[in-house]
């Protein structure tokens, strides 16, 4: 939105806001225009909170999680199992396992998923904070929470590989792929079949 009846700083808003997942130049001065309708003081919130986030955040040694204090409330906390430790992409699943209060082990933040087709190789993965956490030998268990998607399975097998060879005792487990709750076999997409089929459960 180039208009030079904007004026700039209202402009120079807008346009960082149109990057924004979701926000186009239109609902972009949406929302700028909606800041200038708030009381000063909650668009000076806003202001700092986002100054703060790159300020007071940083990543958990251990786990790789976003935090304020590292190590992060997880890993520091002493009601945890330290023998399970469950492997996810990013943070935003470990929160999301994390809420459901479920599960009650340690996290490793993988950093990403292998992508083939982008030649995105576990180079920029953690791949040897997890060696390294295994080789501290307190965890018996490693649950691979990395999805359901192609290049979760690509990870997964290239992770196998290392795992089997480097820390066989290991047990290494992964989420249940299937069925969701609530479906019927007749709607369900092939590979999710195929899935619930090879991984089905004995009565
Ligand atoms: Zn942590």
């Amino acid at each position: 939105m180039d208009n030079e009846r904007i004026p700039t700083v209202l402009n120079d808003l807008v346009k960082q806001l149109a990057k924004l997942p979701g926000l186009g130049p239109k609902s972009a001065m949406r929302v700028a225009m909606t800041f200038l309708e708030w009381p000063e003081k909650a668009t000076r919130k806003l202001g700092q909170s986002i100054f703060e986030l790159r300020d007071r955040l940083c990543l958990c040694s251990r786990c790789f999680g976003l935090t304020q204090e590292d190590p992060c409330p997880i890993c520091r906390d002493p009601q945890r199992t330290r023998s399970t430790l469950c492997l996810v992409p990013e943070w935003d699943s470990m929160l999301a396992l994390d809420q459901g209060g479920f599960y009650r082990g340690q996290y490793l933040v993988l950093g990403g998923l292998l992508v083939p087709l982008e030649q995105k190789t576990g180079d920029k993965l953690h791949i040897e904070a997890l060696l390294k956490r295994l080789a501290e030998g307190e965890v018996k268990e490693l649950i691979l929470a990395l999805g359901a998607t192609s290049d979760a399975e690509t990870t997964t097998s290239w992770l196998l590989q290392i795992l089997k060879e480097r820390f066989p005792q290991v047990l290494v487990s992964r989420l249940a792929q299937g069925m969701p709750l609530g479906s019927e076999v007749k709607y369900m997409d092939r590979e999710t079949l195929r899935q619930s089929l090879q991984f089905r459960q004995h009565l």
